[in-house]
């Protein structure tokens, strides 16, 4: 590509934020190319867009746990609604291969939608190489061989890699990261996973379900401190109550394979102990780590923060005029749609628009089950900023669908300002609380009281009318309980 053919925008890195900011740019009529190095090639072996989340995260193991769960449903659960399935059996490979498929299908789907946006998809690895009148200089290298490309903006959206423990080197094979632990072909006897987060406990859930002995080693006392206290809690319980064993306060120490070909997993327990754990697969999920090395960030000086993201303000700018980073790369919860948001900020404002990202209205999910969503202030963080707050709660047990539905675990938990009402957070634990989210996800947005979701008609019987006596529980009084 010639100077006088300089690209208003190039964004590096097609996963959720990249190829989303592509897309939007393409929309606002911005000469837009989207680059993409990625290792999970496509069966014809080209670089795949998607990034973690299609590839090796929120898509394949979505598929994962509803193949598990359907398994889980008839060998389990059939039998309390008078369905009798007798010896039901699991196909591994066939379950893995209907993942694939419909990853390769959504991989698909977004080239078509470069397409039809104009975007320009360019395979191969970006790195900066500094700047010149006419833009931003930067070489995309793949196979050998080198194009170069300039444009007037940059967008860094290079994600995430998962966190490497000292001493436990992950081949994929017995010793997985996520990506490994989605393509296991038969259910392993016994699993430990290092780290109860979000990934450890949602790659657990799959695989518990299918059949194997789950034991989760945890740094901290705890299970999930970033969630509401009650959430973690009763998650705790219902966790415990379906099989998985938890270690907490475990200081990973070392891993062996003994004799047997299994592996031996030792740590220091919350005391100071000792302990070991014998397993046949490990999963490491201790968190994952910006990826911006070898990108060339420091040929234009943009700024990294201690922690290693690339520092932005709130409209994801970096320390250089022109360049802007979203994602994973960045601040904030590593979640897709918040680097979705974020894409769609940076182009709208690269357009001259005035995009916004409210970070108080992003939800989170947990896809065990119950699943856990939830959106806003916890009671903890309210009590640490000394906000008078009312909290309701209204638990399943009392919601006439969850009964017909034959799982009453769980509970919706709103939280709402003394003074205004205003809803300051919502705390599901439920087996659809992700599709729940939704609407109190909206309620914050639109900053609506309590007394509003109180006052809304909720259809019944729905789950969601839990939300509505949560509602009222934060008020005047649940009406069904
Ligand atoms: P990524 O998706 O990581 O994409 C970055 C892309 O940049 C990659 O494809 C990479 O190859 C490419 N790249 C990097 N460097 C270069 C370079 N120099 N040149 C060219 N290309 C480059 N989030 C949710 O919201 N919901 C979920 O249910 C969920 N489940 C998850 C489950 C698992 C197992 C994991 C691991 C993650 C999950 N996440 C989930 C998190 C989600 O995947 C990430 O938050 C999301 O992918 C971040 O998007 P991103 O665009 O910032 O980065
Ligand atoms: P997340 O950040 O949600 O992906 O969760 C990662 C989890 O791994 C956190 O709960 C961490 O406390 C935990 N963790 C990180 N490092 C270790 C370690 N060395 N041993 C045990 N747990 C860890």
């Amino acid at each position: 590509m010639t100077q006088e053919q300089a690209l208003d925008v190039l964004v590096i890195g097609a996963g959720s934020g990249g190829y989303i900011a592509s897309i939007r740019a393409g929309q606002l009529g911005l000469k837009v190319a989207c680059v993409e190095a990625n290792p999970y090639a496509d069966p014809k072996g080209e670089p795949r867009p998607g990034g973690t989340c299609l590839n090796v995260g929120c898509i394949p193991s979505k598929a994962l746990l509803s193949s598990s769960e359907e398994f889980e449903k008839i060998e389990k659960h059939a039998a309390a609604h008078g369905i009798r399935v007798a010896g039901a059996t699991m196909d591994v490979p066939a379950m893995i291969a209907r993942k694939d498929a419909i990853v390769t299908k959504m991989a698909q789907g977004i080239e078509y939608l470069f397409r039809k946006n104009k975007v320009a998809y360019l395979k191969g690895r970006a790195n900066i190489l500094g700047r010149a009148d006419a833009g931003f200089r930067v070489s995309i290298t793949r196979a050998g061989s080198t194009q170069e490309v300039t444009a007037r903006n940059l967008v860094i959206a290079t994600g995430s890699l998962p966190r490497q423990l000292p001493g436990i080197a992950v081949d994929n094979m017995d010793v997985c990261d996520n990506s490994g632990a989605l393509d296991w072909r038969s259910v392993p006897r016994r699993i430990a996973i290092i780290g109860a987060g979000v990934i450890g406990l949602e790659l657990g859930s799959v695989w518990r379900r299918l059949g194997s002995q789950v034991t989760v080693v945890e740094a901290l006392p705890q299970l999930l401190p970033m969630c509401d206290a009650d959430v973690g809690r009763e998650m705790l319980k219902l966790l415990t109550a379906q099989g998985m064993d938890f270690r907490f306060g475990a200081r990973v120490m070392a891993l062996e394979r003994a004799g047997d070909g299994a592996l031996k997993l030792s740590y220091a327990d919350a005391g100071g102990a000792s302990q070991s754990l014998a397993c046949d697969k490990l999963v490491v999920a201790a968190g994952r780590v910006p990826t911006t090395a070898g990108l060339g960030l420091d040929t234009v000086g943009v700024r990294i923060t201690e922690r290693g993201f690339v520092d932005v303000d709130e409209h994801c700018r970096t320390s250089v005029e022109g360049v802007y980073a979203i994602g994973d790369v960045v601040r904030g919860p590593m979640l897709a749609h918040k680097a979705e948001d974020e894409g769609v900020m940076v182009m709208e404002r690269i357009a001259g628009q005035a995009g916004h990202v409210n970070y108080d209205a992003i939800p989170s999910i947990i896809y065990t089950s119950p699943e856990i969503a939830w959106v806003g202030r916890t009671e903890q963080a309210l009590k640490d900023a000394g906000i008078e707050y009312r909290a309701g709660k209204f638990p399943f047990t009392a919601n006439g669908r969850a009964l017909g539905n034959g799982d009453t675990s769980g509970f919706v938990k709103v939280l709402a300002d003394k003074k205004t009402d205003a809803v300051l957070g919502v705390h599901i634990v439920s087996t659809y609380a992700s599709e729940m989210i939704g609407e109190a996800t909206m309620a914050i947005e639109f900053r609506a009281a309590a007394e509003d979701i109180g006052r809304i008609s909720h259809a019944h019987p729905t789950l969601y009318e839990a939300m509505r006596e949560a509602s009222l529980a934060a008020g005047t009084g649940a009406l069904n309980l």
